[in-house]
């Protein structure tokens, strides 16, 4: 146990540590709220592009408030490090999660999809998308199954480029190439493809494709038919959705319409079951 203070923050424990940051539990210091304070060294913000997603980072979540958001409620720095205090998410990463389970039953894993299919949807409604979308950078409310799932770290997410299409009313559309229209909407189903990863994850405890590098990596996305882990099964329901989440051509891939509207009936039957139950 450590305890430090930064501005208006006691730090009490470590609670993660990414590529470029540390977070820690904090305590403010006159009202006693916990936060998570995510401290990025200056020194490691060398170059220009990670600076630049930095800001990045802090200009899109301080936009964003929304239950299935990680709150950004404001940033200091000192000589040597630029602070974040961020929502203190207390029951940690899914990654954690699924590994102290081994694997989530589908029931939980449904409730968590309909949380993260709902998140996704309003960071695209703001034209954002996240791109790093995958378990330890999910955070939850509390340790358990009724916790509420939080997109978190935005170092890697962009304002989807809207520049070519903001241009047409004043323009003319007629000569415009096909990509610059399908463009948008590509980059939004790279955030499908990861959560139907995250999906797949939680049914089943491992990540659907594997390689030691990049190529094999990519190699076993492009061969493989997802195999299930022996001893797992999937109702037809939740095969599917990560079917078409998992389609290798965006063309063919679920849009977060339909996987929207998926999850939402998904959460009408879930309600209604849990009703029936009760009576
Ligand atoms: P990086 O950008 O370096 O990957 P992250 O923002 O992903 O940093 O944070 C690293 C880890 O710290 C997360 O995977 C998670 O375990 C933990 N963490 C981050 N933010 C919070 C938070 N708000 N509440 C609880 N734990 C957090
Ligand atoms: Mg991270």
């Amino acid at each position: 146990r450590m305890s430090k203070t930064v501005g208006n923050y006691t730090l009490v424990e470590k609670l993660g540590q990414g590529s470029y940051a540390t977070v820690y539990k904090a305590h403010h210091k006159t009202n006693g709220g916990s936060f998570a304070v995510k401290v990025i060294s200056k020194e490691k913000l060398g170059s220009a592009k990670l600076q630049a997603n930095l800001e990045q980072e802090i200009s899109i979540m301080k936009e964003i408030t929304h239950e299935n958001v990680v709150r950004l409620f404001g940033t200091f720095t000192s000589k040597n490090n630029i602070y974040l205090v961020l929502e203190f998410c207390g029951g940690g990463d899914l990654q954690l999660y699924i590994r102290k389970h081994k694997r989530l039953d589908e029931t939980v894993a449904r409730r968590f999809l309909i949380q993260l299919a709902r998140g996704l949807q309003f960071l695209h409604s703001k034209n954002i998308i996240h791109r790093d979308i995958k378990p330890q950078n999910l955070l939850l409310s509390e340790f358990s199954p009724s916790a509420v799932i939080k997109f978190a770290d935005f170092g890697f997410a962009k304002y989807l480029n809207e520049a070519a299409l903001a241009q047409t009313p004043c323009g003319t559309p007629l000569y415009m190439a096909p990509e610059i229209f399908e463009y948008k909407e590509y980059d939004a189903k790279a955030d499908v493809w990861s959560i139907g990863c995250v999906l797949f994850e939680m049914c089943t405890g491992e990540p659907p494709f594997r390689g030691s590098n990049h190529r094999e990596l990519y190699q076993s996305i492009r061969s493989q038919s997802l195999r299930l882990p022996s001893g797992v099964s999937l109702s037809p329901e939740v095969s599917s959705i990560l079917q078409k989440l998992l389609e290798l051509v965006p063309q063919r891939r679920a849009s977060l319409d339909m996987l929207c509207r998926v999850t939402e009936s998904m959460d009408a039957q879930m309600k209604q079951q849990e009703q029936q139950g009760q009576g």
